[in-house]
């Protein structure tokens, strides 16, 4: 293997070709990212970085000179339109091809937007610096911020604004916050944080479209009221980035199909991060395909699959990717901090601490076993149960475990 291309120059991205050169991969690494930006993370987009408290260089993945070292040629402003697995070439938009001898597929989640958005200012995405630093420029101290969505990163942003002094409402189609995360009682749990700071969240409100002439306006509901907004954050999720595989021939759906090696099909052609899915053999049972968009999981990938293209390229056995998922989120002075997963048949039950303090930790049972630990401000908790949840535990054996472990804490 003379030539591995990655696309996607972010954590998944960079944590392949850190690996690649790691495991001394001595050939040509090319990795073509469509962003203008150096690699850098994305986590404080919602916190930090839109507080403004930290600036760009701040939230760069690596040192210029890490970057540097890792002896990779890199085509930002670049975006890959088309993949031919037949004669190993990406396309990029300028028209131009570049060859591989092995691919890593690591091109993330594409925000999505209202069918109906307009391109009007004041309305505003989360997912790049652009558009983050976009956002922060426009939030001004009383202003009114509208935040559709109340997903993570929706209510990461809509915490952020309110401690900035921004008047924030929330508005969310399904019956209760990070329903799809948590479930509809932890859900409303983690958001109450929110009502006792001042922001308004509303449920069950369906959004007709966002109104304003040249600016923003407000937001008209599916009744007729019109929430007022000087600013409109649209955060109603991301797609998995795929539309340039079209052609490929690779199984696309919901994300780019891989097998627990992480190997979309062809031999040499591997996927990591937000963009695969792939058989999580710890979740099998409730979830036979899993994609996962979180920040470790893109990590760990990135690596696995830089590992696994190598292994295959010398004819050696690949590993299973298989790990129990972990999330945190910052939403005021809440550490949000959730491992496993949850399906729309979990029970979530509280083990340790009360929701009306705001300190609790939660485990969700699927399929008779504990597939999931939600723990707020309980880290200490929260990060030991990752064992529990990589064998399958059985809901008393999980119980006994929290108990004993408050017991001697
Ligand atoms: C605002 C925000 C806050 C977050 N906070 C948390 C958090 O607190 N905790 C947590 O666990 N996770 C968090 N996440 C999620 C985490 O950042 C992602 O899971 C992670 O960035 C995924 O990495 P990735 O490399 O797979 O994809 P991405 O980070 O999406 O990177 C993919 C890259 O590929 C580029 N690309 C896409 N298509 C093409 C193409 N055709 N050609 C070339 N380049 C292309 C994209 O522009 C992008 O640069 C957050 C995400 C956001 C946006």
């Amino acid at each position: 293997m003379k030539r591995v291309v990655v696309v996607g120059g972010s954590l998944a991205g960079v944590r392949a070709c850190e690996t690649l050169r790691h495991e001394e991969f001595s050939g040509d690494i090319v990795c073509i990212s469509d962003e203008q930006h150096a690699p850098y993370d994305r986590p404080p987009l919602s916190k930090k970085f839109l507080s403004g408290e930290w600036d760009a260089d701040r939230i760069a993945l690596r040192r210029p000179e890490a970057i540097a070292e890792l002896n990779v040629q890199w085509k930002t402003g670049s975006a890959a339109v088309r993949l031919d697995t037949k004669s190993h070439t990406v396309t990029l938009a300028d028209g131009d091809t570049v060859s591989y001898d092995g691919l890593i597929i690591a091109t993330g989640g594409a925000v999505r937007r209202l069918h109906n958005q307009p391109n009007i200012a004041g309305v505003h995405v989360l997912r790049t610096l652009d558009q983050a630093a976009a956002l922060r420029d426009d939030l001004a101290e009383g202003s009114r911020l509208v935040v559709i969505g109340a997903g993570f990163i929706g209510l990461e942003a809509a915490a952020t604004a309110a401690q900035r002094g921004v008047q924030v409402t929330v508005l969310e189609g399904l019956p209760a916050p990070l329903i799809r995360a948590l479930g509809p009682d932890m859900g409303s749990a983690v958001a109450a944080v929110h009502e006792r700071n001042g922001v308004t969240i509303r449920c069950g409100v369906k959004v007709a479209r966002i109104i304003g002439g040249d600016r923003v306006t407000g937001v008209e509901l599916s009744d007729g009221e019109i929430v007022p907004a000087d600013t409109v954050l649209v955060g109603i999720g991301v797609a998995p980035a795929t539309e340039w595989l079209e052609s490929s021939g690779l199984t696309l759906s919901d994300g780019v199909v891989c097998d627990a090696s992480l190997c979309a099909g062809p031999t040499n052609v591997f996927a990591a991060g937000d963009v695969a899915r792939w058989p999580n053999t710890l979740f099998a049972d409730i979830e036979p395909l899993m994609r996962v968009e979180h920040w470790t999981n893109a990590a760990e990938q990135g690596a696995m699959a830089a590992r696994n293209l190598l292994a295959t390229s010398k004819g050696e056995p690949t590993s299973a990717y298989a790990a129990v998922p972990f999330f945190w989120s910052d939403q005021f002075d809440a550490r949000i901090q959730f491992l496993g997963r949850t399906t729309v048949d979990s029970h979530a039950e509280v083990v340790a601490g009360d929701v009306v303090s705001g300190r609790f930790c939660a485990m969700y049972v699927t399929n008779n076993r504990l597939t999931g630990v939600l723990g707020v401000s309980m880290p200490k908790l929260v990060m030991p149960s990752r064992a529990l949840l990589s064998v399958n535990t059985a809901p008393d054996d999980a119980r006994r475990w929290f108990t004993e472990k408050q017991a001697s804490a």
